[in-house]
């Protein structure tokens, strides 16, 4: 434990990226820092990639090579075999459902959480971050509703911009399959 206060990180968004540097930053005691995370979604660990509900939204990549911590490349594994609802496949080289990645990475950060300390270690915020600024103390992150988180870093790790449809009749690629098309004009 660090002998030091804690200095305060913002992750701006709690995608993968956010999600697994809140988790490196708490996992190692000895940088010393406490993390507000502040993610838009009513979830964390999801992002455009890992929020569909869809099972058949599938990873691209084999369960055996989607640990998220390079120090232990079985975890994912261990986490998926061990999972309270049982084993989604036999073996390690099947490709499981993108939302439940989702659910692995939002593990990871659960039970940092809950903390006896005060305040807590990681506390997550659901809100879109409007403004940053930088002064010779620390950041200051604003928030849609108003509301300002003070910090000594800030971490933008918000992920691409979605794409931007150019015609009226462009579909949205994230949509689910059975939305339909909006628009007016003909492509
Ligand atoms: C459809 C799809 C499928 C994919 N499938 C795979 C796969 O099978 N395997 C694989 O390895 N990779 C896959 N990827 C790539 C994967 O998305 C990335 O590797 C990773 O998830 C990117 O994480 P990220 O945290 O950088 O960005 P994101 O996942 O985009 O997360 C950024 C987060 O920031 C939040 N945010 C943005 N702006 C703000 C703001 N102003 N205020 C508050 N919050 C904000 C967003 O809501 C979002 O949750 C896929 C990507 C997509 C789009």
């Amino acid at each position: 434990m660090s002998r030091f206060p804690a200095r305060h990180a913002i992750i701006i968004g709690g995608g993968a990226s956010g999600v697994l540097l809140a988790y490196q930053l708490l996992q190692n005691q000895g940088f010393g820092f406490r993390v507000t995370l502040i993610e838009r979604r009513p979830e964390i660990g999801r992002g455009p990639a890992y929020h569909t509900n869809n099972p058949e939204h599938v990873l691209n990549v084999r369960a055996a090579n989607m640990s998220a911590l390079p120090d232990d490349p079985e975890h994912f594994w261990r986490w998926l075999s061990n999972r309270a609802e049982g084993p989604l496949c036999p073996d390690p080289y099947c490709f499981v459902p993108r939302r439940t990645y989702g659910d692995y990475l939002s593990s990871l950060t659960a039970p940092l959480t809950s903390s006896e300390s005060e305040p807590p270690r990681l506390t997550v915020v659901h809100g879109q971050c409007v403004d940053l600024d930088e002064g010779p103390t620390g950041v200051t992150v604003t928030l849609a509703d108003g509301s300002r988180h003070i910090g000594d870093v800030a971490v933008l790790a918000t992920g691409n911009d979605s794409p931007v449809a150019k015609l009226p009749c462009d579909a949205d690629p994230w949509a689910p399959p059975c939305l339909p098309l909006t628009g007016t004009q003909p492509c």
